[in-house]
């Protein structure tokens, strides 16, 4: 037994239990069992060779050094005429921050704005590390409740009751992740209508999967509310839209006041995202665009197969995923927690899945089904799950 003492902070710290069930998998693939992976949330599609080949270039061409915090400022303009062109907002080059990923930006800004005594409100089911890292900071989790019956969307009234004057911050994510709900236009204008009342409310609005809405939705920005621009963070990235998870490169719009905060937080933390993936970004914004319209025609696909698919098993009902590449099915019919069925349906079954109590309490009562996938590993996935129901 080591001597070492901890910080206590550490025993409040979570984690992303998708990562573990990967881990599970992989161990179970090479012990010779055949795995089908629905568990972890990323796009099975290669990044795109103009990308790849932006960053062979960018190192042949000797960008190995630092690079300013934020990111370069070529990269930061063509965020700024993404955004335009998808949501048709002016971003000042200056308030976007890039950063190693989507995660640091949810770190850094609960990290801002928590600590003991404050409120921080997230949604759950959600993303994990929102709750985790909310805790870390010593503020205390305020969960907003999603629910099947909304289709997952939160309530503008459910989240605007729930502020206090200890309110510092308030997460929101839509398309969701794990439940690939999508929040109605009409519930976001409630939310930031009503959070006029609330001056001294941020707002980190997860828009991680802003491209991935499906049956004709379009996405709603909260970039496109002038009146809360001066405290909201907006997060978005590459890893998904790109497929370029492994590459760890992601963005922020931040409001004026909190852009030296979070550059520091970078310097201290990270200096700089490295050089070689700032240019592949840069490659991916500023190149065609079918490659990422080509991937969600066939997460489209992918969603109406397993949507249907799991319908179709005993015990199961799964409502419309709207976004992301998630589907969220109601188990309990089958008498199985969700913990259960994600251990009996990885061991037994060979498929990975992630239990919905990973996402938060709200959770239980369901699994989290990726289906960046093939169709072909989907429905054998589904199949062998219906054999052993
Ligand atoms: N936000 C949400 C809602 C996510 O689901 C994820 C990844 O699963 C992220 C952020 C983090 O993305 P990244 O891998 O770029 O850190």
């Amino acid at each position: 037994m080591s001597g070492m003492i901890f910080a206590d902070s550490l025993s409040r710290l979570g984690t992303e239990s998708a990562f573990v069930v990967l881990a599970r998998a992989q161990a179970l693939a090479q012990q010779g069992k055949d795995i089908i992976n629905l568990g972890i949330g990323q796009p099975d599609f290669a990044t795109p060779e103009h990308i790849s080949e932006a960053a062979i270039k960018a190192i042949r061409d000797g960008q190995h050094g630092y690079t300013p915090a934020n990111g370069i400022l070529p990269l930061r303009q063509a965020v700024a005429a993404d955004l335009h062109r998808r949501h048709r907002v002016e971003v000042n080059p200056d308030n976007v921050v890039v950063v190693p990923g989507g995660k640091p930006t949810m770190f850094f800004a609960v990290m801002m704005f928590g600590q003991p005594g404050a409120e921080i409100m997230y949604p759950n089911p959600g993303f994990p590390i929102y709750e985790s890292v909310i805790k870390y900071s010593g503020a205390t989790p305020v969960p907003i409740a999603l629910e099947e019956k909304n289709g997952f969307a939160f309530s503008a009234e459910q989240v605007l009751s729930q502020i206090t004057e200890r309110t510092r911050l308030i997460i929101i994510n839509s398309p969701a992740n794990p439940t690939g709900g999508v929040t109605p236009k009409a519930e976001i204008d409630k939310l930031v209508a009503g959070l006029m009342d609330h001056p001294h409310v941020a707002l980190m609005s997860d828009e991680i999967y802003s491209q991935m809405l499906y049956g004709g939705r379009e996405h709603t920005s909260l970039l496109q509310y002038p009146e809360i621009r001066d405290r909201l963070i907006m997060l978005d990235g590459w890893s998904k839209t790109y497929a370029m998870t492994g590459w760890r490169l992601g963005y922020a719009v931040w409001p004026e006041a909190a852009v030296d905060h979070v550059t520091r937080l970078c310097i201290n933390d990270h200096s700089c995202v490295n050089a070689p993936t700032q240019y592949a970004g840069l490659a991916a914004l500023n190149g065609p665009q079918d490659c990422v319209t080509d991937m969600v025609a066939q997460f489209d696909a992918r969603r109406q197969v397993i949507v249907d698919a799991l319908n179709d098993l005993p015990g199961v009902r799964c409502a419309d995923a709207a976004g992301a590449f998630y589907a969220f099915p109601n188990i309990e019919g089958t008498g199985l927690t969700s913990k259960q069925a994600q251990d009996k349906f990885l061991e037994e079954a060979g498929v990975a899945t992630v239990a919905g109590t990973s996402f938060g309490a709200w959770g239980e009562g369901y699994l989290r089904f990726s289906y960046a996938n093939s169709t072909e590993n989907i429905l054998e996935a589904i199949s062998r799950i219906k054999k052993l129901l």
